[in-house]
């Protein structure tokens, strides 16, 4: 039987998808494989359908023993023979399951990684002595650190190569920037794996950030557009969700909760409930979801900022499995930045630390975006895209774009004058002509400081973001990253190269300081562009 064949058989589909057929040849061929692909995207089939074509057993590791009875039972129903070790059965069912790997009757075993390599236990000798052909390492993001969903059983599976050298390995996750791709490559050894990586683009998804001001309200009122559709809401606290399942069950939603601290007998139930539509709004923390294979979730919305764009880019990957038209909403305040910056100074050790903070600033930064949201996602995970998307909240806005060729002259000379070595708040202050007492009194005497008096703190930041965006700025790297020019700079110093802004719509409390005298600002002005105008073929960080 081919690959194609068996598809057909089996699954009842006349086509793969994404790079499922190349996959699942080199699974056949005996080669390890790393596998990247959204979720929905259809990875369980890269490993079940070469389980079905190989002689012997594939054993599948996942995390979630809740998942193994799903897959398991689905996989039965298709004529697939499969079973699940784990704790929640009897030794009874346990032996019965083993007499049937005697036999060879069973083509995959799902089982929890600890239970692979438990110390003292027999079941890995048992396997080892079983003709295995295939290991599938499912949601394979649980060994990392880096990944948003770190399990330390997962860690046991780094001795997994030498208690089955000769097995191939495949691993699989929706979710692996590069550092997480990195580190379970590492981890689990895998000998010159292929890579797959498939397109992270959910097309269907349209993303909207919205400043938090009453989030009840501002929630109320996108229901009010949603009456009859399916919907997560993630909230960052357990008391959050039962607060909010709480009020919107008073509006008349049918909504539950979910979080890890509820009994498993509730958590199934109000999954149960969501998978049959019987409840409309599942209010949860991010325990809810992990391969949950409900394919009409129409939106999610995030109450509160996620920690990291992987665990925003998994949640929001829930909406719209079907392919139909779905949206992803978040409430962003600065004040929830500022409680997750907290958090994860005390979390972890100090790299830990580091890498949280670090993560916590890219997804601040998608929410400040004035460029299109799905291109800077999907930039995130290292795939390229085109400029706009036009089905994303900025894409679809009216944002006013205007000429910033002076905005970014200020900007650039600033950051030259201060010799690429300072943060983007220092020259933030230098350009605002700050009272500050930080900054060094010799760039007081700067030409810059104090040219960019006109323009609030926040746009400030805004207009900084957009110019890194767009390659006018860059930031170095490192634990203190210093605002640096890149090779587009020079042209827009010297005037040849005009640059466009998005207009920001500066809010009340952004108010401005005291501006420097309005004259002497203008004259200070006139004069840098007279120098800027006068030089030519000069190194644009001497210009000004
Ligand atoms: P993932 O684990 O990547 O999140 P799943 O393996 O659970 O995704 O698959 C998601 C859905 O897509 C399932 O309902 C599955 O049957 C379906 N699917 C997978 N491959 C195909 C295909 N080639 N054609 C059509 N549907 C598919
Ligand atoms: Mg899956
Ligand atoms: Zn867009």
């Amino acid at each position: 039987m081919t690959p194609a064949q068996a598809l057909q058989k089996y699954y009842g589909y006349s086509e793969f998808r994404h790079k499922q057929e190349e996959i699942i040849r080199q699974v056949l061929n005996g080669g390890d494989a790393m596998v990247l692909m959204p979720t929905g995207g259809g990875k369980s089939l890269c490993y079940q359908l070469p389980a079905v074509l190989l002689d012997g057993l594939t054993i599948v590791i996942s995390p979630l023993i809740a998942l193994m009875k799903d897959q398991v039972d689905a996989l039965n129903v298709t004529g697939i023979p499969a079973a699940y070790l784990n704790s929640t059965q009897s030794s009874g069912e346990q032996q019965a399951i083993i007499s049937r790997l005697k036999n060879n009757e069973i083509k995959l075993l799902y089982l929890a990684p600890e239970r692979l390599f438990k110390t003292g236990n027999r079941l890995t000798e048992f396997l080892q002595s079983l003709k295995v052909s295939l290991i599938a390492i499912d949601e394979a993001h649980c060994i990392s650190h880096w990944g948003h969903d770190f399990r330390p059983e997962y860690l046991m599976l780094a001795g997994l190569k030498d208690a089955f050298p000769a097995i191939p390995v495949i691993a699989l996750t929706a979710t692996a920037d590069q550092l997480t791709r990195k580190d379970i490559l590492e981890k689990l050894a895998l000998h010159n794996p292929a890579q797959f990586v498939s397109s992270f683009n959910r097309a269907n998804i349209t993303y909207t950030v919205t400043p938090k001001k009453n989030s009840l309200n501002q929630l109320l009122a996108f229901l009010d557009q949603h009456k009859d559709d399916s919907g997560i809401i993630y909230c960052l606290s357990r008391q959050s969700t039962e607060d909010l399942a709480a009020q919107l069950k008073k509006e008349g939603f049918l909504a539950e909760a979910y979080h890890a601290g509820l009994s498993n007998d509730i958590k199934a139930r109000n999954q149960e409930a969501f998978l049959r539509d019987e409840v409309r709004i599942i209010v949860a923390t991010i325990a809810f979801g992990m391969g949950i294979n409900k394919s009409n979730v129409r939106w999610v919305v995030h109450m509160d900022l996620p920690k990291n764009i992987e665990g925003y880019y998994q949640e929001t990957g829930r909406a719209g499995r079907d392919g139909l038209p779905s949206d992803a909403l978040l409430f962003y305040s600065p004040g929830d930045a500022f409680k997750l910056q907290n958090f994860a100074r005390i979390e972890g050790n100090e790299d830990q630390s580091r890498i949280m903070l670090r993560k916590l600033d890219d997804m601040v930064k998608f929410c400040q975006l004035t460029t299109c949201r799905r291109k800077y996602l999907l930039n995130y995970f290292n795939e390229s895209f085109p400029d706009t998307c036009g089905s994303c909240d900025v894409c679809l806005s009216d944002y006013q774009k205007f000429d910033g060729t002076l905005i970014a002259q200020k900007a650039l000379s600033a950051v030259a004058r201060l010799k690429e070595s300072f943060g983007s708040g220092y020259v933030i202050d230098i350009l605002r002509g700050s009272n500050n007492s930080k900054l060094r009194p010799e760039h007081k005497q700067l030409k810059t400081y104090g040219i960019g008096a006109d323009l609030s703190k926040a746009d400030w930041q805004r207009y900084l973001r957009e110019l890194i965006t767009l390659g006018y700025l860059k930031v170095s790297d490192g634990a203190y990253p210093v605002l640096m020019l890149t090779n587009k700079s020079e042209a827009v110093l010297k005037g040849q190269q005009t640059v466009e802004l998005t207009l920001s719509q500066t809010t009340e409390e952004e108010h401005h300081e005291a501006l420097p005298h309005e004259a002497e600002l203008l004259s200070r002005l006139k004069t840098i562009r007279t120098e800027i105008a006068n030089q030519e073929n000069v190194p644009a960080y001497i210009i000004l």
